[in-house]
């Protein structure tokens, strides 16, 4: 398992991370959340062993993760970590940068290999192309196989799917994560998406002010956000008499004491997000049909 205790670390006088203490079963999908900011390309890195820490210690099983005054070459043969700004190979091609750490000793393995990790990030007609001619997206989907490619039994991803477009990055998704679930590599995912979270991680930590606000299940955090903070990465709420409440949980009745005046429609596809003013407070609130604006309507919270 992972064990982080209580790791502190700065890059100058001000701390990044203060005392964040965790632990990963093998085989788990851990998100990491928290704003731009916030310290999860920070932790990520210092998981990997990239920094000395100024307190606390990482261990990974047996094995304790130490930084550069240890280690001559950063980084463990069991653990890989695919940066947010990702160092490809730009003038050999797709499948070579993939085999580049595939040992040569065994070409039908080595072809096999690359064949499979192709396949998981969908880049099977992109084997023979130069990287630098590749899209962002398809350059990030290159560095994840690279990272897979010799079966890490931990995998650091640091917002994996920023720059795949919306046309690939659910099919993706899936694939990555099932991939690693199937093989039991451990992941531990930084991202503000929630769909990267959503369906997929089994654990969560919220990183806030230089903290870990949060650590629960995604179901648990979901449910019950405690802050505002933590509503908003799963999406619209509302703040009602000190309750937090998402805008799909509130909706139009015959008559009830919240009384408010619609003032926008936003189409969303399946259902209208519906902006109204409720007691100088703008409110939030889904409904399948779209509203006149000016129309007022009475809300109840619906759990
Ligand atoms: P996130 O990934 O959540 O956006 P980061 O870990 O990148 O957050 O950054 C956390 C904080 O550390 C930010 O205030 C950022 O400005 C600062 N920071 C990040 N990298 C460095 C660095 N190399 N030197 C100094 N400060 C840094
Ligand atoms: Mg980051």
């Amino acid at each position: 398992m992972l064990n982080v205790k209580n790791l502190t670390f700065s890059y100058n006088k001000t701390p990044v991370l203060k005392d964040i203490s965790f632990e990963i079963n093998p085989g788990e999908n851990f998100a990491v959340i928290g704003e731009s900011g916030s310290g999860k390309s920070t932790l990520l890195k210092a998981l990997y062993g990239e920094f000395d820490l100024s307190f606390g210690e990482v261990f990974w099983k047996e094995t304790e993760i130490f930084g550069p005054k240890h280690n001559l070459v950063i980084g463990y043969d069991f653990m890989k970590y695919v940066a947010q700004e990702f160092d490809l190979m730009p003038f050999i091609s797709v499948e070579e940068n993939i085999g580049k750490f595939l040992s040569n000793f065994f070409p039908e393995e080595k072809l096999k290999r690359t064949a499979e990790l192709l396949e998981v990030v969908e880049l099977t007609t992109f084997a023979k192309t130069k990287v630098k001619s590749l899209s962002g997206g398809q350059k990030q989907r290159v560095a994840l196989a690279r990272a897979l490619a010799k079966q890490p039994e931990i995998i650091l991803l640091d917002e994996p799917f920023s720059h795949i477009d919306n046309f690939k990055k659910q099919s993706l998704r899936r694939r990555v994560f099932n991939y690693l679930k199937e093989k039991n590599i451990t992941c531990v995912v930084a991202t503000h998406d929630k769909d990267d979270v959503l369906g997929f991680a089994d654990q969560m930590i919220v990183l806030h002010n230089n903290k870990i606000q949060a650590n629960a299940k995604p179901e648990q955090l979901y449910y019950n956000p405690k802050t505002p903070l933590v509503a908003s990465f799963f999406g619209e709420f509302n703040i009602i008499n000190k309750g937090i409440f998402y805008a799909h949980q509130l909706k139009i009745v015959e008559k009830s004491n919240l009384k408010a005046t619609v003032i926008r429609s936003y189409f969303k596809g399946n259902y209208y997000l519906i902006e109204a003013v409720l007691n100088n407070q703008n409110v939030f609130f889904e409904n399948e049909t779209k509203l006149e604006n000016n129309q007022k309507v009475f809300l109840q919270k619906h759990l």
